[in-house]
This record gives structure tokens, C-alpha cells and sequence, in this order.
């Protein structure tokens, strides 16, 4: 998520930040700011809300003058978005200033202790506690006369404060008393150095960096690196210091908007392994075999005594919501109702004080989705949010609830919010389960299940060459049926509102056997439908369907499991994607639908990242 730039030599150190934020705005960020050390030797932070236009403004009335300094976008994980949450955040009486993607997820603990020892908080980031960390570890070694060559002691520290975190960080440190000394580092969330002429710049990816140098060094995990002007050294948590490799990289200025993606929609889509993995992160309980939330403000008690769910939502989201209804009612046996939120705020349906509200958003400024929990809530319903927006009004309108930390979502045809939402529903059907009927072993395979989707989702994406030539194949007709059953069924609908959305092609999605009901009657040699067919209890069933559909002359697509000859004898085409348990297909099996989609707008000249007519979040009724 969000962006980190660095830099340290003979240059104005805040040209090159401002320069290098804004080639990171593609990532969508809410605040940003920087930081650099004075050729007087004190630290000046400008830091806002808003555009990096508004920071270049503020620069232009409070400069930031100096030859090192490090900057950043933010995306607000802990705390909103605010000029104080903006990074750099200072440690200890501005000893040192830090920039920090990611999340520390025992921010809590680490806060409290560092209070008791009177470290004063600005902000309410999980960031800040980097900065008075490593602070403290400073204050923890002897006092630091001549500081050797190699930074030993800076090291130490940043080292020491490292151990100590849990979750994921990239992260330079920009000392005010060693003005000629960067450090940085990174557990899960990626740095590079970019390699000058005795200057060196540091950044989240390489966009910064093109025009400036092509010479690129990749941070591994548990890697740290000093960085000089004119020395570059990188150490590993166990291993010491490692050589490193210079990469040359061939990018242009042009390059590297969207991060080398044609549309923010595919590299959305490619987020998804990292997306999945996010959601996930430090929400699996081995010890107990369930899931577990920080958000949901109600006891196990009252958890337990629940006897009905509604989930309310709109577009995609209210998707995830009917595939959180067949995760939760398989996993859990409780019963989930979906209502469109449109529908819902001016329904009436009968409440009772077992019911649970869960209202499903990613920009949590939905103003159907907003009005319908605000409805439910002055019925006395407790409702939570499932949102991917941090601060956004939902989550701070409903009682409870879970960011999705899927990153920012920029193209307007949701893609890795609908597959972060389905996994969160997995879990939150996980923890239901095992309040209710599921025991200990199930719980166990059900986690292990989850833990190996990041890399399902990996392998479905090796697949977009293939789908890429079948987009180009259909890109010409007008129609397109879904087709898909039982958790499937949803997929089929997303798979058929991406495609209207963003090539403006009339689809539907329907239950695999619903068809014969109607829609068989627009089938013919110019119409195909796309079946999602993975293996599982249906797999016979929906296998007649395709037959049918082969009768009267249609051409199907299929989306089938790796390796199933079976479908690929029957089907035109098919598209593989790997197996996974039934709760979770939904989660796989729409990446080819959402590829689908995309290339054929792509193949049909659409806009794909503003689509006539939609916006990316509806504040209208
Ligand atoms: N968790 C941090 C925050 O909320 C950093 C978020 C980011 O990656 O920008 O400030």
C-alpha cells in the first residue's frame, strides 16, 4: 500500500520527493508529507491531507531545504486520515523522523509500554510507534560519542525495534543528529534503492526513480539497508551483511504511471494474491482453530444468541454478501438473508433481537448502504461494516466491523475489494462456525485451507494469456450469459456485471439451470456462455446445463479446474484455475471472469478505468 520515496546526496532532497510522490499517486493514497534535515541541522516536516499538489503548496510557503529526507503517501491502516496521521511521524523529541508502509499489529501493547516510559503520542498510527521505538532502543545502548563508520549503533537500534514488531512494515529512518545516514528496511511490504552517481534514492517501486537512475537494488525480507550518498550496505536479520545485487532496470518516465499496468483495474486485479494476504494477516487463531476480529464489539455471548443475519449492500459488494451467505449458512448453519441496501432502507421487514446487521461497502461513503444500516440501527439492530475505506463514514457509523486493508481501489469496476470481502465473509463464517457446531479439527482445515489461497489466487492469474486470446475471440458479440450454481452463482452474477460495467455488453448471470426458465431463449451461435464449473457437488449438474447449451448451438466458455478434460472436450473454450474447497471457489474462480471483462473492453476500445455513466462510489440514492 501507499508510497515511500528517500533520498541522500548532492541534489535538493525535496525535489526529488515531491517528484517521486507524485509518480506514486497511481496507488492512491489520503495524505502525504515530508521531511528533510536542514543545512542547519533541524528537522522540516510539511505534512497534509489531500493531493501532493496541496503538499507542494505548503513546501512553497514552508520550504523544506536540505540534501537528505524522506517522504511518503499514505493510506490510512490505524487512525484517520489527517494532517497529524500524515507520515513522516517524529521519535522521541524529534530525534528522528520515519516514513512506514504496512501495519504493526501490536502497535497497542508497544504504545502503552512506551507511554509509561512518557513517550507522547501526535498521531493515532500504528506508525508512530516505529519512530519512539527505535528512539527508545537508541536511549537503551551507551551514549554515542564518535559514531563509527559502519552506523553500528544506529543499526542496533533500528534492528532492536525491529524484532519487536509483528506485521508488516517498509520503512526508512532519517536520524537528525546523522544527517548522512538513511536506513531502511522491509518485512512484507516492498523498498528498493535506486543506485546514483554518489547518491542514492530509495522508493516503494521504481517509478520514482526513472529519469533519475536505472540502477535498482531490491530489498529483501528482514533485509536493512545503510544507505550514503555514496555507500550502500544491506544487512539481514540472521545472516549479516549480504552482497547485493544491481539490477538495470529499462524504464522511461512514460513507463511507470499505474505501476507498468496498462489500467489500474489489471493492476488491481494482479494485487489480489497481496490483497488475500492481507485480509488474512493476523486473523487466524491456530491455538483455538478459528478466526479472530478486533472489531466486532459484541461478546461471544451475544454472538452465540444471534439466530439470523441480514447483510445489506450494493453492486459488487451486495455479490460478496450472497457469497457470504453460502459461506456462512454451510460453515455456520445460521441463516443469512441478502438485501439490496436500496431495497432494504425503505423495507420493513420483521427484526427480531437475534438479528445482526453486517453491512457490506469498499468506499464506506455508499449512500444507499449508509441510509439502509442508519434504518436498521433506529429498529435497535446492532450492525457492522466490512469496509476497505479507513475513516471513511460507515465505519464510523456502525457499531463494529473489519477493514479489508485491500489497498486503494482506483479503477471503478471493483476487483480485488470483492475477493478481499468474500475471504473476510470465509472467516467471519469460520468464527461463527465455531461458535456454533464446528469442531476443533474442522476449524484447523478450514484455516489451512485459507492460508493457502494467496498462492490459488497466484496460480489463477498465470492463466491471463490464455484468457487474453479468448477475450479477443468473443470481444465481437453482444450478448454473454453466466452461468454458474450454488456458491458459483454469485460468481456468475460478478462475472456478468464486470463485463457490463466496463465493455458495455449486455450479460447476465443466472443459476446454471435457472436458464431453462428463459434466458435459453437468447441463446445462439452468437451468444456465449461462460460457465463456472470448478469440481464439486454440482459438477454433474451444471455439466447437463452446458449440454443444453450445446444443443442449440451456443458457444460456451468454460471455467474449469486444472487438468478436467472432461468439460474441455465439451466446452469451445476453457479457461483453468486451481482447486480450492467450494466455500472458497468464489474467491478463484472470478479472477478469469474479472480478466475476461477487462480484455475484451480493452479489445473493444473501452475506457476501462472510468466507464461512461458509473463512478467509484455512489454518495446519491
Ligand atoms: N499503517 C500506517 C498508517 O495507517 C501506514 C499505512 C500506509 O501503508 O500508508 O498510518
Amino acid at each position: 500500500m501507499c508510497g515511500i520515496v528517500g533520498y541522500i546526496g548532492p541534489r535538493d532532497a525535496a525535489e526529488f520527493l515531491v517528484t517521486g510522490l507524485h509518480r506514486l499517486e497511481y496507488r492512491g493514497y489520503d495524505s502525504a508529507g515530508v521531511a528533510t534535515i536542514t543545512p542547519d541541522g533541524q528537522f522540516a516536516l510539511v505534512k497534509t491531507t489531500g493531493r501532493i499538489s496541496q503538499l507542494e503548496n505548503r513546501l512553497a510557503d514552508t520550504p523544506a531545504p536540505g540534501s537528505v529526507g524522506i517522504g511518503h503517501t499514505r493510506w490510512a491502516t490505524h487512525g484517520n486520515p489527517s494532517d497529524e496521521n500524515a507520515h513522516p511521524h517524529f521519535g522521541g523529541d524529534g530525534e528522528l523522523a520515519v516514513v512506514h508502509n504496512g501495519v504493526i499489529e501490536n502497535y497497542r501493547p508497544i504504545k502503552q509500554r512506551l507511554e509509561n516510559e512518557g513517550y507522547v503520542f501526535q498521531s493515532a498510527t500504528d506508525s508512530e510507534v516505529i519512530a519512539h521505538l527505535i528512539d527508545s532502543c537508541l536511549k537503551h545502548q551507551p551514549p554515542i560519542e564518535d559514531m563509527a563508520a559502519d552506523y553500528g549503533p544506529l543499526v542496533d537500534a533500528v534492528q532492536s525495534a525491529l524484532t519487536q514488531l509483528r506485521g508488516t512494515y517498509g520503512l526508512v529512518v532519517l536520524f537528525r543528529r546523522w544527517p548522512e545516514v538513511l536506513i531502511a528496511a522491509r518485512l512484507g511490504s516492498p523498498l528498493i534503492v535506486g543506485v546514483g552517481d554518489n547518491e542514492h534514492f530509495i522508493a516503494s517501486d521504481a517509478s520514482p526513480l526513472a529519469g533519475f537512475t536505472d540502477k535498482i537494488v531490491y530489498l529483501a525480507d528482514h533485509e536493512l539497508a545503510v544507505v550514503t550518498a555514496s555507500e550502500l550496505r544491506v544487512i539481514h536479520r540472521d545472516q549479516g551483511r549480504v552482497n547485493h545485487n544491481v539490477h538495470v532496470l529499462d524504464f522511461q518516465v512514460a513507463d511507470v504511471a499505474k505501476g507498468g499496468f496498462d489500467h489500474f483495474m489489471l493492476k488491481e486485479i494482479f494485487e489480489q494474491p497481496e490483497a488475500v494476504e492481507n485480509v488474512l494477516r493476523g486473523r487466524l487463531d491456530h491455538d483455538a482453530a478459528t478466526s479472530k476480529f478486533g472489531g466486532f464489539n459484541l461478546t461471544p455471548q451475544q454472538l452465540r444468541a444471534l439466530n439470523r443475519i441480514i447483510m445489506t449492500a450494493c453492486g459488487t459488494s451486495w455479490h460478496a454478501g450472497l457469497v457470504g451467505e453460502y459461506q456462512i449458512e454451510a460453515l455456520a448453519r445460521l441463516p443469512v438473508e441478502v438485501e439490496y441496501a436500496s431495497e432494504l432502507r425503505y423495507s420493513n421487514p420483521p427484526i427480531d433481537n437475534g438479528t445482526l446487521v453486517i453491512a457490506i461497502t469498499q468506499s464506506g461513503e455508499t449512500a444507499d448502504t449508509l441510509a439502509a444500516l442508519r434504518e436498521m440501527q433506529r429498529k435497535g439492530c446492532p450492525v457492522l461494516g466490512i469496509c476497505n475505506v479507513v475513516g471513511s463514514t460507515i465505519p464510523q457509523e456502525t457499531d463494529g466491523g473489519f477493514y479489508l486493508r485491500a489497498g486503494p481501489e482506483i479503477g471503478v469496476a471493483s476487483t480485488k475489494a470483492f475477493t478481499s470481502q468474500c475471504t473476510l465473509l470465509a472467516m467471519l463464517a469460520l468464527y461463527f462456525g465455531r461458535l456454533r457446531h464446528l469442531s476443533f479439527s474442522a476449524g484447523k482445515q478450514i484455516i489451512a485451507e485459507l492460508q493457502e489461497l494467496p498462492d490459488k489466487v497466484r496460480r489463477a492469474l498465470q492463466y491471463n494469456d490464455q484468457v487474453r486470446s479468448i477475450a479477443e475471440k468473443y470481444a465481437g458479440c453482444d450478448n454473454f450469459l453466466y452461468l454458474g450454481r450454488q456458491f458459483n452463482f454469485p460468481t456468475a452474477l460478478e462475472g456478468a456485471l464486470k463485463l457490463k460495467e466496463i465493455s458495455y455488453i449486455h450479460a447476465e448471470g443466472y443459476p446454471a439451470a435457472e436458464m431453462k426458465h428463459g434466458p435459453i431463449a437468447l441463446v445462439d451461435e452468437k451468444t456465449p456462455s461462460v460457465f463456472i464449473m470448478p469440481r464439486g457437488q454440482v459438477y454433474d449438474k451444471v455439466m447437463s446445463n452446458l449440454q443444453e447449451i450445446k444443443a442449440r448451438g451456443g458457444p460456451v466458455i468454460a471455467v474449469v479446474c486444472e487438468g478436467d478434460t472432461e468439460a474441455a472436450e465439451l466446452a469451445d473454450d476453457i479457461i483453468e484455475i486451481p482447486a480450492v474447497e467450494e466455500y472458497l471457489q468464489p474467491i478463484i474462480t472470478v479472477i478469469p471472469l474479472q480478466l475476461l471483462a477487462y480484455h475484451i473492453a480493452v479489445a473493444r476500445g473501452c475506457d476501462v478505468d472510468k466507464p461512461r455513466n458509473l463512478a467509484k462510489s455512489v454518495t446519491v440514492e
